[in-house]
């Protein structure tokens, strides 16, 4: 349905008006998309972040004193409430120190970008972000090129598989059988009694950022120390991250659970205590007796895995041979849709590609345009109150003459199809994500691939995506050469 014939969203001067819309908009013809109900008490566009809980009523978890979030935002260089919209990424691009960033990112408080929202809503494009970075440092930009690239390898991998990663796409080589199918409530709640967990659980939930190593941690613990499945964890983190994201979020614990990996990542407290600079283990109940990643590494391998451990090293072998859905992606090739030549556009504005400088926008300068609320999308991921505050935040920078839409599970086509009817266009203009190709899968679109990250086709010829290292070794020359983006 049509909910709005411009973009209303733009005259929303302030946080609570622009709060008020979209929950209006999404709630519009009694439909259930419940991530409305709570914007304002979920870290939403009216919450600066000083509120103290993630319920934003005292809910478990919050003592009152702020217990959730606070330890871990000290030690992280990321703002507690990141801003959405064009004026705020590039703010963030522009602080971005690509030697400090290899020289420490793998601690808590190391110089991390704090990219990946702007990323995955495509308000800055991996290929700019690349750009810049080649710009301040050369040659000493090589580790961020390289963690940029495994978010080019994760969309990839998606599009191979056609969207298809919420099941193991190789054997479980930790030998564990029987699995938790739901979260733990003490690991929601954030009262596991380790400080560790819990402090990452609340500022997960209240502010939808966590940092890499705080995301390995807490999926490790959860599929290796507490045997949940590991879909159950990463729907969680989809429901509250800002960059929830189903390549870069499933496939990371898919590798995090030996899925898509060839052993189980886990660490020990020695590990934790260096990266997080051991401010969690000072005040924890469980730090002198009963802490459950004490040890060494056989030691946890043993109690972790067991004789699951020999196994693993057998399965090992299976992998990506052609059994499992992983050996689909032993030769890629790079191309990811079929285009469709477009005269009288009207361009589709996906939670993908929230750049108002975007190329769409700016070649077609008349053409309609259309943002449409996915339900599919809303649905699946249970998408948080205060990442629809983000992506309204962006949508408030996007052109006048956009229109408001929604549709419910499976009606996205049809709406666009509609549109173009209506408006007199002849077909939709994109930006192309590994999202919108496999949700537009079979649907002529003319898709906008500006800036590239690394070519797909001629010089790259067929890709093996079965391990990110042989990807990399592949692309590595060209993502280390600037596109000449800039705007
Ligand atoms: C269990 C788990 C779940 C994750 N879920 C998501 C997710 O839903 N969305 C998401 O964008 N990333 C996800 N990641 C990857 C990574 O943790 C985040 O991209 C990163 O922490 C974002 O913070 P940053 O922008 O400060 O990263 P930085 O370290 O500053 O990195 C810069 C950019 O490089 C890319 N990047 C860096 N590391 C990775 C990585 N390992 N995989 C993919 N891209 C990477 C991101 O786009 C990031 O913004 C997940 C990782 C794990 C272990």
């Amino acid at each position: 349905m049509i909910l709005h014939e411009r973009n209303v969203y733009g005259d929303c001067g302030d946080a609570a008006r622009l709060e008020a819309q979209v929950r209006a908009d999404l709630q519009a013809d009694g439909n259930a998309l419940q991530a409305a109900d709570s914007i304002a008490g979920d870290g939403g566009a009216g919450d600066d972040g000083a509120g103290d809980g993630v319920a934003g009523d005292g809910g478990a978890g919050d003592d009152g004193a702020g217990r959730w979030s606070v330890e871990a935002w000290r030690l992280t260089a990321v703002p507690e409430r990141m801003r959405g919209g064009r004026a705020a990424a590039e703010a963030v691009l522009r602080a971005v120190d690509p030697e400090g960033y290899a020289r420490s990112r793998n601690f808590l408080d190391g110089r991390v970008t704090g990219l990946s929202p702007y990323l995955r809503h495509g308000v800055l494009a991996l290929g700019e972000v690349r750009d810049a970075a080649l710009a301040a440092a050369g040659a000493g930009a090589e580790k961020l090129v390289q963690e940029l690239a495994w978010r080019e390898y994760w969309q990839r991998v998606y599009v191979a598989l056609d969207g298809a990663v919420g099941a193991d796409l190789e054997a479980d080589k930790t030998g564990v059988v029987a699995r938790a199918r739901e979260l733990p409530e003490d690991v929601r709640e954030a009262r596991t009694g380790l400080r560790c967990m819990d402090a990452w659980s609340g500022q997960l939930q209240r502010s939808g950022y966590l940092h890499n190593h705080a995301r390995m941690w807490m999926a490790a613990y959860l599929v290796h120390w507490r045997r949940v499945r590991w879909q159950a964890g990463a729907a969680w983190f989809r429901e509250h991250l800002l960059d929830g994201d189903a390549a870069s979020n499933d496939l990371s614990w898919q590798w995090v659970a030996s899925t898509f990996g060839s052993k189980p990542y886990f660490f020990n407290r020695e590990n934790l205590e260096r990266y997080a600079g051991g401010r969690f283990c000072e005040g924890c109940a469980l730090a002198r007796r009963g802490c459950p990643i004490e040890g060494s590494y056989e030691e946890l391998a043993g109690r972790l895995f067991g004789a699951g451990a020999e196994t693993a090293a057998g399965m090992a072998t299976q992998s990506g041979d052609g059994r499992w859905p992983a050996g689909r992606l032993r030769r890629v090739k790079g191309a990811a849709a079929a285009d469709k030549p477009v005269r009288r556009p009207l361009i589709w504005v996906h939670a993908g590609s929230l750049n108002p400088k975007q190329e769409a926008l700016r070649r077609y300068p008349e053409a309609p345009v259309v943002f449409v609320w996915d339900g599919e999308w809303l649905e699946r991921d249970r998408v948080s109150a205060k990442r629809l505050a983000f992506v309204a935040e962006c949508l408030r920078e996007m052109p006048e003459r956009m229109w408001i839409a929604r549709v419910e599970r499976g009606g996205l086509a049809e709406l666009l199809r509609g549109l173009c009817g209506r408006l007199g266009a002849d077909g939709v203009v994109a930006q192309e994500t590994a999202e919108a190709v496999v949700r537009m899968r079979g649907e002529p679109v003319g898709w906008m691939r500006e800036p590239r990250f690394c070519d797909g086709t001629e010089e790259l010829g067929e890709l093996d995506l079965r391990r990110f290292s042989r990807f990399w070794q592949r692309v590595q020359r060209q993502a280390m050469q600037s596109s000449g983006y800039n705007r």
